[in-house]
């Protein structure tokens, strides 16, 4: 292990077992470190009720948000950890909440009630384990596999059926047998589950390095939250840009695209338009032209069900309603798309057309490929020159405007819409002489 453990979390462990409690690490953190990967955050869990674990910290900032749960938030040297009572969950009427808590006294209980067996390691502060699962054996196998029963743990909260896709991408494992049966079986689960969990997870599960694997593996799972992608899982193309059909070729599109949640996201959807706008011509070819307005469209709709932010959902449909359009190094064609979509948004776009064109024909694709590089430079470059791509920097203004005699009011900003427009295309240079002559020679 390079990772050290900070030594604010060594001292809460030590002040638990000083009072003659229990104290170990736990969950996702003990996992990450025997996965040699460093953890996010640092989670204890202690033998120590709520009360006991404030009076061992009574000299440090202690917040009390999750007392009714268990967990009281211990701040050391800046730090947060969460440090939670031994507990079990009891009941879960709604199939989405626990009706209560109960504080056990055995650590036995409390990784018992966890959901996967690389989740419910703990280790003391002397790197001794308690692993009653065998969650260290299934790390060296690289096995996902649940605590106990499968069926009977999805079915206590249908969250564990995404955690479980989850885990299984961001891990990169495989799923045990039972465990995965399980999975499908009980993906109807997810119908309870809120709209914003199921979307944290899916996140997670597709910035994962194993993220195509699992959706290719559990279509019927996204089929609870995102029925819309039915059609694409079924869609043929017959079409000589493609290898695949529309599902596989989503997959590999995913795959090939840097693992960014707006980039990954927009992969998984940038098809979603296709099926409905699929013609086949007299010689058996499809089309689908109109797609990607289409799917902007569907995808806009989908992104909302889930109840993502309004940056993620602009960024992902902007992109989505471009991703096929042909781009040119020209430098007029890059700066055009420059002053439309902003800089951001255009590398976006590059990694886009990368990732879905390493999803299709390599014949076909190749020459696309072969050209990115060449706009990406050409964006630099005139990046890099500061050139005009926005009204800001055009070398007049609408006082030179009026100063021209044209009238106030609209007719200003089109006057100098159409000089930015003759700048972005190289027909004027952005100098205010070349200008100046322009407004006075309007027609
Ligand atoms: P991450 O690294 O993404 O934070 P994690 O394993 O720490 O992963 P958390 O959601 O932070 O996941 O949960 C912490 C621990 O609590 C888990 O490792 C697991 O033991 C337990 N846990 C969390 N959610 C559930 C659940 N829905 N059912 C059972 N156990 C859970
Ligand atoms: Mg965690």
């Amino acid at each position: 292990m390079t990772y050290e453990i900070p030594a604010g979390a060594v001292r809460i462990l030590e002040t638990l077992e000083a009072a003659g409690h229990e104290a170990y690490l736990v969950g996702g953190c003990v996992r990450d470190l025997l996965r040699g990967t460093e953890p996010h955050d640092l989670d204890i869990c202690t033998s120590a009720k709520p009360e006991q674990t404030k009076a061992c910290f009574a000299g440090s900032k202690v917040l009390k948000t999750g007392i009714k749960h268990g967990t009281l938030t211990v701040v050391e040297d800046g730090t947060s950890y969460e440090v939670t009572t031994y507990r079990v969950e009891q009941g879960y009427s709604d199939r989405r909440h626990p009706d209560a808590v109960i504080f056990v006294p055995d650590l036995y209980e409390d990784l018992r009630r966890r959901d996967f067996t690389v989740n419910a390691i703990a280790m003391d502060r002397r790197g001794t384990f308690q692993d009653p699962f065998d969650g260290r054996g299934d790390i060296q196998r690289k096995l996902l596999r649940c605590v106990g029963e499968p069926d009977r743990r999805l079915r206590e909260d249908g969250l564990r059926v995404m955690r479980g896709l989850r885990f299984a991408a961001s891990l990169s494992y495989l799923v045990e047998e039972e465990t995965a049966a399980a999975l499908h079986r009980n993906r109807g689960m997810l119908k309870h589950v809120a709209a914003e969990r199921i979307r944290a997870e899916l996140c997670k599960l597709l910035t994962g390095v194993g993220a195509a694997a699992i959706l290719r593996d559990y279509p019927d799972v996204l089929l609870e939250f995102w029925p819309e992608l039915g059609p694409l899982m079924e869609l043929e193309q017959h079409n000589p840009w493609h290898c695949w059909g529309g599902w596989e070729h989503t997959l590999h599109a995913v795959d090939a695209a840097p693992d960014d949640q707006i980039l990954r996201l927009t992969m998984l959807l940038h098809d979603i338009g296709k099926p409905s706008c699929k013609r086949t011509d007299e010689r058996g070819i499809d089309h689908f032209h109109g797609h990607q307005a289409v799917g902007a469209e569907m995808a806009d709709r989908m992104l909302r069900t889930l109840r993502f932010d309004n940056r993620t959902r602009q960024e992902v449909t902007a992109l989505i309603a471009v991703h096929d359009d042909r781009l040119t190094a020209g430098e007029s064609d890059v700066r055009r798309r420059l002053n439309r979509m902003g800089p951001e948004r255009f590398f976006r776009l590059l990694e886009v057309i990368r990732a879905d064109k390493l999803g299709q024909n390599p014949e076909k694709a190749g020459a696309i490929l072969a050209e990115l590089p060449r706009i990406r430079a050409s964006a630099e470059a005139i990046l890099a020159e500061r050139q005009c791509l926005t009204l800001r920097e055009l070398a007049v203004n609408g006082q030179d405007v009026l100063a021209a005699g044209v009238e106030p009011g609209r007719a200003v900003g089109r006057v100098l819409d159409g000089l930015l427009e003759r700048v972005l295309c190289g027909d004027t240079p952005n100098e205010r002489d070349a200008l100046l002559a322009l407004i006075r020679n309007r027609t």
